[in-house]
């Protein structure tokens, strides 16, 4: 307006110069009242993202049966802690499966598989990991641990498993028991190596007469 009117020579009544100052307000505004709107919609897009995104993750790293990591997801997370704490890693299998499937049918073998990791997951301590490794075979890894309490957590596990499947069976008449082989999961020994003797252990447990614990020598 100012600009107008030198160079119209014109003078601009107050009027004028009030009502061009409110419109360029009211224009600016709108603009901002948009443009923080847009703000906000892209604040929430990236929260729905981020929300995807641990899904993802999430489903990607779990077994679906189960709810324990799967078995690559478990190796990954179990590789640097190995090398930084060291601990033990248990193979624990459940018993008799196949005649579990063969009597019950293999939806109520699901469901026992189920059981298993909802005692595994009471049994464990934080930071410890459970991962299914295949079939009916799981992989425990105790951060840290000694031997002593290796043995402890891994017969707790296997005692707390015959305790839940008598008191609260999957199916009537049904038990369920679980051989569990243990290995140091030494430093500078690879992760492989110490699971391969784990599961060597578990079947010696198996060997012996299964619902069980043994460790390697
Ligand atoms: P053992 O005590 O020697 O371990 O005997 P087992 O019968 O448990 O072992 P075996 O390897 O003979 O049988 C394992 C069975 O587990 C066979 C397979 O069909 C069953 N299985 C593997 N994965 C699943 C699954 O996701 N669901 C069900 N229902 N069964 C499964
Ligand atoms: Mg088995
Ligand atoms: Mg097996």
């Amino acid at each position: 307006m100012y600009l107008l009117s030198r160079w119209t020579g014109l003078e601009v009544p107050a009027v004028y110069w009030a009502f061009a100052t409110c419109c360029s307000g009211g224009v600016s505004f709108l603009v901002s009242l948009r443009l923080a709107w847009q703000g906000e919609q892209l604040r929430r897009l990236n929260a729905e993202l981020e929300a995807v995104h641990v899904q993802l993750k999430h489903a990607a790293e779990t077994d679906p049966l189960t709810g324990v990591l799967n078995r690559t997801a478990f190796l990954e997370r179990l590789e640097p802690q190995h090398r930084s704490v060291g601990g033990w890693i248990l193979v624990l299998d459940v018993d008799h499966f196949k005649s579990i499937n063969d009597r019950y049918g293999h939806e109520v073998g699901d469901r026992a598989l189920c059981k298993v990791a909802g005692v595994l997951r009471r049994s464990a301590r934080t930071g410890d990991l459970i991962g299914r490794l295949g079939g009916e075979e799981f992989g425990i890894y105790l951060p840290g641990v000694g031997r002593g309490i290796a043995m402890q957590v891994a017969e707790r596990m296997r005692s707390d498993m015959e305790t839940a499947s008598l008191s609260d069976p999957v199916a009537p008449g049904m038990t369920i028991t679980v051989s569990i082989g243990l290995a140091a999961a030494d430093r500078d020994v690879a992760i492989a190596e110490s699971l391969r003797r784990a599961d060597f252990a578990m079947y010696g447990a198996k060997r012996d007469g299964r619902n069980r614990v043994r460790v390697t020598v």
